[in-house]
């Protein structure tokens, strides 16, 4: 797409989204012109799946943003994930934590994450189950490097958004029951759910942070 395309795609989703919902733009495979034509059409967070990645970008970009690491994340790439993102939307499991954790406390840094959860209990996805996270929030809650804000979910890959829906509500629930259960330093403030082909079913079902890449910069070409 030109990016007279992407700016005004852009500024369409911004103005169609409830103001409650924050926008990352998705921006895996994209190059620096099409990152800062979404960024100058308001785009304020940008999300990667990789490390190398994003770094690679920022680079080039200098416009003041939020990175969001929204893609797995290996032990060892989690010291350069600490000087990199703002937020870790993918923590899963207590050994990563504790990595990004140490990692924080040695750049004198503290550093808001996610839970993901693999919603769809799908074997090929990462994220921990809905009945596991309870557990997990626990244990990583006395992380003092860490500030856990919320939960982030896939979904399912299929192309009917009805299909994620179950697993939208199943997230929600997590996140309304952490809500409740009121475990210190711990806040349940952002449901990251939904991309661009499931985000407003997402919306409906709570998610407050949609992750979006193709709606807003057309189809990947690998
Ligand atoms: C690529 C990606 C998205 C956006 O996907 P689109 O279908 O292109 O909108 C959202 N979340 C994650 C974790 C992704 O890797």
């Amino acid at each position: 797409m030109s990016v007279n395309a992407i700016e005004e795609r852009v500024a369409r989703v911004l103005k169609s989204l409830p103001a409650h919902v924050q926008l990352v733009a998705a921006a895996k495979t994209r190059t620096p012109e099409e990152v800062q034509a979404a960024i100058r059409a308001g785009v304020k967070i940008i999300g990667y799946n990789y490390v190398q990645e994003a770094e690679r970008m920022h680079e080039v970009v200098k416009e003041t943003l939020q990175w969001h690491m929204i893609g797995h994340l290996q032990r060892n790439k989690a010291k350069k994930a600490v000087q990199l993102f703002d937020v870790i939307e993918t923590i899963d499991s207590v050994r990563l934590a504790q990595a990004v954790d140490r990692h924080c406390a040695e750049a004198g840094k503290s550093m808001p994450v996610l839970v993901e959860i693999n919603s769809g209990r799908e074997a090929n996805k990462t994220g921990v189950f809905p009945e596991a996270v309870f557990e997990l929030v626990t244990q990583i809650s006395g992380l003092a490097n860490l500030k856990v804000q919320g939960l982030m979910t896939m979904g399912s890959f299929s192309m009917d958004p009805e299909n994620s829906r179950p697993h939208f509500r199943a997230t929600k629930k997590a996140f309304d029951e952490l809500a409740a259960a009121a475990i210190p330093n711990v806040e349940m403030r952002y449901l990251s759910m939904g991309m661009s082909s499931s985000y407003q079913v997402a919306i409906e079902e709570g998610a407050n942070i949609v992750r979006l890449g193709t709606h807003l910069f057309g189809e990947r070409q690998y």
